[in-house]
């Protein structure tokens, strides 16, 4: 995930979740998106229908005992303004001066 459309944070066996405002001067499909994300990250359903998968007891013990990270998948229909390619063209069209 890039830094502009949220962080995950982890300490030891804790995990943070850093989200976006929605940007009330963006176009409608980057706000859309990240509200789409916001609402997935903290364990809702898009309306797309995707939702946060929360790693098993065992992925967390593996990514604890290895030091990895745990990878947490959101799978957003093709078509929704959440999916990271979409928000990521969209969020730089914004910058660029377009997208309106
Ligand atoms: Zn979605």
């Amino acid at each position: 995930m890039s830094r502009e459309l949220g962080e995950t944070l982890h300490v030891r066996d804790r995990v943070a979740y850093v989200l976006p405002d929605v940007p009330h001067d963006a176009p409608a499909a980057v706000r859309e998106g990240i509200a789409r994300r916001r609402i997935t990250a903290t364990g809702g359903q898009c309306p797309c229908g995707a939702r946060m998968r929360r790693p098993s007891r065992a992925e967390r013990r593996q990514a604890q005992r290895t030091g990895g990270q745990l990878v947490v998948d959101v799978r957003h229909e093709s078509d929704c303004p959440a999916v990271t390619a979409t928000l990521t063209a969209a969020v730089r069209m914004w910058r660029a001066g377009g997208g309106r």
